[in-house]
């Protein structure tokens, strides 16, 4: 369809007749129309005929003529832009919401999915270890503490993070921990 159309124009007739000429066909059609000079008889050089300009309903290009179509078929254009069958109710907006939700649905699964960087699971790593090392310093009995003592997870307290928890006016009870000397 959109090939045939291509650069045609479309002549409707108050018969409902339709006759698809050439832009310039179309053009000539037009001016003889505006110009209501008498010319009453446009010749279609497609066809070979003459048509009474009295008898065109309008000239149209092929969307419009769709258009046209469509609505004398009881269709309607909704504000999105969309067309639906007469007793048909437009669900634009809700569809316009769900599919936005779906995809930002789809966005943080792909986020949740993605394989980090290393840099990313250094720090991942990082903040983890702090979070470890505040704990052990924190509390004397937490369970972090008691790990620590007994080998598991961080191996050593590195002195930054001791700072850190100092700074707020904490005391830090570091008999039993082994002290890590790290960059600030
Ligand atoms: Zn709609």
């Amino acid at each position: 369809m959109k090939e045939l159309t291509e650069n045609k124009m479309v002549i409707v007739m108050k018969s409902a007749l339709t006759i698809w000429v050439g832009k310039e066909t179309a053009e000539r059609a037009q001016e003889a129309l505006v110009a209501q000079n008498g010319h009453r008889f446009i010749r279609i050089a497609e066809l070979e005929e003459t048509i009474n300009s009295a008898e065109i309903e309008g000239i149209y290009t092929p969307e419009r003529y769709d258009e046209l179509q469509r609505i004398k078929g009881g269709e309607y254009k909704c504000i999105w832009g969309k067309w639906h069958k007469r007793k048909e109710i437009c669900e634009c907006m809700k569809k316009s919401i769900i599919r936005t939700k779906e995809k930002e649905k789809e966005r943080v699964r792909n986020e949740e999915n993605r394989v980090r960087t290393p840099d990313e699971k250094k720090s991942a790593l990082n903040i983890m270890r702090k979070i470890e090392e505040m704990s052990i310093l924190k509390n004397k009995n937490s369970i972090f503490r008691m790990k620590y003592l007994k080998g598991f997870g961080t191996k050593s307290i590195r002195r930054s993070s001791i700072v850190k928890w100092q700074e707020n006016g904490q005391k830090a009870d570091v008999n039993d921990l082994s002290i890590e000397e790290d960059v600030l």
